[in-house]
């Protein structure tokens, strides 16, 4: 069985700024991590392999990215994954969402097209949008589960336990299919010196374009439909006003007061 997991190296979150003038992010220093929320879909894939023996499983990381994208990869080799692909070229430059899984549908069909499954994270803390599994499903014509908590295989078909607001859903469907991954363990873990060394000796391939015979009008700023207007980061709030609660009259009349005279109550 195939195991395909898409991942994205992204900036230390709380370490990211937007430079006022040109509305772009400040990366110079900050450094990268793999996205956390693909770090629960490397948990995932291991855990299956763990867990299905008998499978013969096989785990394929996947990333568009630049150059340096490839630590991130590594990390997937050290922690599970027997082999790693980035897919880097000038020509994905600019790429929105929608180009972005072009490319990754393009780079799954060229590399790993016996695909069962594949694996996902939630969404990226830097772009945030939550929309390249989903569209690189779409984009493969495959059904998709979205945040995933656990997954299982039974035969044919894939079962997700799946975080809703107020509960959880037990989704099965046939493979080959797509899953986001919500939650994982929560904790980075750390690679064993062996799994360090293995990882050097797993195959990590950087493959263009051109490789894959992407057709140009596919990838790339111009086959991107989203336009940025602007990019801004919020003005910070202030910290609001704290009633001392320790006199519990005193403090719900002067709620109420601070309520009337905000409008916040009609009587
Ligand atoms: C007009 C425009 C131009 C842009 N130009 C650039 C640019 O030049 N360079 C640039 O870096 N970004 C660029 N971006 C941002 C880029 O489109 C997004 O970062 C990218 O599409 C991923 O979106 P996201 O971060 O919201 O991921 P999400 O959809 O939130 O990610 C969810 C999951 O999808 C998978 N995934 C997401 N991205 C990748 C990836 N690259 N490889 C493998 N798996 C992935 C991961 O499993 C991830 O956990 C541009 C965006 C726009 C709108």
């Amino acid at each position: 069985m195939k195991i395909v997991i898409l991942v994205k190296q992204v900036p230390e979150a709380d370490k990211v700024a937007v430079d006022p003038e040109t509305g772009t992010l400040i990366r110079e220093g900050v450094a990268s991590i793999l996205n956390p929320y693909c770090e629960y879909a490397l948990d995932q894939a291991a855990k299956l392999k763990k867990e299905n023996p008998d499978l013969n499983i096989e785990v394929t990381a996947i990333s568009m990215g630049p150059p340096q994208a490839t630590s991130a990869l590594l990390r997937c080799l050290e922690l599970g994954a027997d082999k790693a692909y980035l897919l880097s070229d000038r020509k994905f430059a600019g790429s929105d969402v929608w180009a972005t899984s072009s490319a990754i549908k393009e780079g799954i069909v060229g590399l790993e097209p016996e695909f069962d499954l594949i694996i996902a994270g939630k969404q990226a803390i830097d772009g945030d949008t939550a929309q390249v599994p989903a569209e690189t499903a779409e984009q493969l014509g495959i059904p998709q589960i979205t945040y995933g908590v656990d997954v299982k295989i039974n035969d044919k078909r894939v079962e997700v336990k799946r975080e809703t607001e107020t509960g959880y859903q037990i989704l099965s469907t046939k493979m080959p299919a797509l899953i986001t991954m919500s939650k994982g363990s929560n904790i980075r873990r750390v690679p064993s010196m062996q799994d360090v060394l293995d990882a050097r000796t797993k195959p990590l391939n950087i493959v263009s374009a051109d490789d894959l015979n992407i057709d140009e009008s596919k990838i790339g700023l111009s086959a991107s439909p989203t336009q940025v207007d602007k990019v801004f980061a919020p003005p910070s709030k202030s910290g609001g006003e704290i009633i001392d609660g320790a006199d519990s009259k005193a403090a719900a009349k002067k709620l109420l007061e601070y309520l009337k005279e905000n409008n916040f109550l009609r009587v």
